[in-house]
């Protein structure tokens, strides 16, 4: 079950002071930031940058002689130090049914990792979800958030956003597939886009509603998908071609920004089945200053061309849902020199 985050200025001090004694999981930079305003000692404070499964389980394994129920683990920090917490919380439990207080604060909320339950760890430099966790706090720190970089924040309204073109898909699984679509989850899932969409001065600004709004897009987002069942109603093609085109570069793109670019690629191949239109979107990512140019994530050409010829086979090859890839009624082949003038007008 998804935990709902609380909000506060400087929460995290408040927290990290009432806590006898937490386990610190965090990284330098917001480390620096909290460390000379707290009163209270920590009784350890672990930097991590691996998600490495060998490397966390030495590390559980250096924890485990000191830690019973009574330990709180804090993860501070982005993607690598709330999972890590996580991960700690979820094999003490695992494997030495240690019932752990787990409580997250993130530093950035460029990505929607803080609120889902699964734990993205590495196996032989393969993403694999793990575990389900449950921590008993979330909280957003307006001032932490606030000093990590606008243009990271920013890219935040990637799993919200995407619904916009997920939609689509859904409808065109729905007409060629006959999958399931339930108008109800399909409404809620198309207005938690537009009450985003609503606050793009505030996210441009990352004041304090704007990071409420992101937030908030991500827990509805979470949510949703949680009571439907599956990514439907939040993840499709524009999430397939960004798998596709990292499956060739073996690079990592903020996700916002390539996201951000593939939902325009999506709509555009959507056609009629599109449930925004390109230039709404377009609009609202000019309006929030999202950079989705795919100069600006060294993204070239010849890669962009070679992922939109392989897609198919992708999607297909990796199992992933039914999406305009997957329609019979796109020729990419045919249409690939009008999609790159599109592309190159973004
Ligand atoms: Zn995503």
């Amino acid at each position: 079950m998804i935990v709902e985050p609380t909000f506060g200025y400087w929460k995290s001090i408040d927290i990290i002071d009432r806590i006898d004694k937490p386990i610190i999981i965090t990284m330098k930079e917001p480390w620096a930031i909290l460390k000379p305003k707290i009163s209270n000692i920590p009784s350890q404070v672990i930097f991590n940058s691996s998600m490495d499964t060998k490397y966390l389980e030495e590390l559980y394994f250096s924890l485990r002689k000191t830690i019973d129920d009574s330990e709180t683990i804090i993860g501070i920090g982005g993607g690598t130090s709330c999972d890590t917490a996580k991960y700690l919380s979820w094999k003490s439990h695992d494997q030495d049914d240690i019932h752990i207080n787990l409580i997250l604060i993130p530093s950035i909320i460029s990505v929607d990792a803080f609120l889902c339950s699964s734990i993205a760890i590495r196996k032989k430099n393969k993403v694999n979800y793990i575990g389900e966790s449950e921590p008993n706090e979330i909280i957003i720190d307006f001032e932490l958030i606030k000093k990590a970089p606008k243009y990271l924040n920013r890219a935040g309204v990637s799993d919200t956003i995407s619904i916009t073109s997920a939609l689509g898909d859904w409808k065109i699984a729905h007409e060629e597939k006959d999958e399931k679509l339930d108008k109800r989850v399909f409404d809620q899932a198309k207005s938690i886009a537009e009450n985003l969409m609503k606050a793009r001065e505030d996210i441009q600004y990352i004041n304090d509603n704007g990071i409420k709004a992101l937030v908030n897009g991500f827990y509805n987002e979470v949510k949703l998908c949680e009571e439907w069942g599956n990514s439907r109603p939040e993840e499709g093609s524009e999430h397939f071609l960004a798998y596709c085109i990292e499956s060739i570069t073996k690079k990592h793109y903020i996700h916002g920004q390539i996201i951000g670019l593939n939902i325009l690629i999506s709509l555009y191949l959507q056609e009629q089945y599109a449930e925004f239109s390109l230039e709404k979107i377009h609009r609202f990512f000019n309006d929030i200053k999202l950079d989705i140019n795919p100069k600006s994530m060294n993204l070239s050409n010849e890669v962009l061309k070679k992922a939109i010829k392989k897609v198919k086979n992708y999607v297909m090859k990796e199992n992933l849902m039914y999406s305009v890839y997957n329609s019979s009624k796109l020729d990419l082949d045919k249409n690939i020199r009008n999609l790159m003038r599109f592309i190159k007008s973004i």
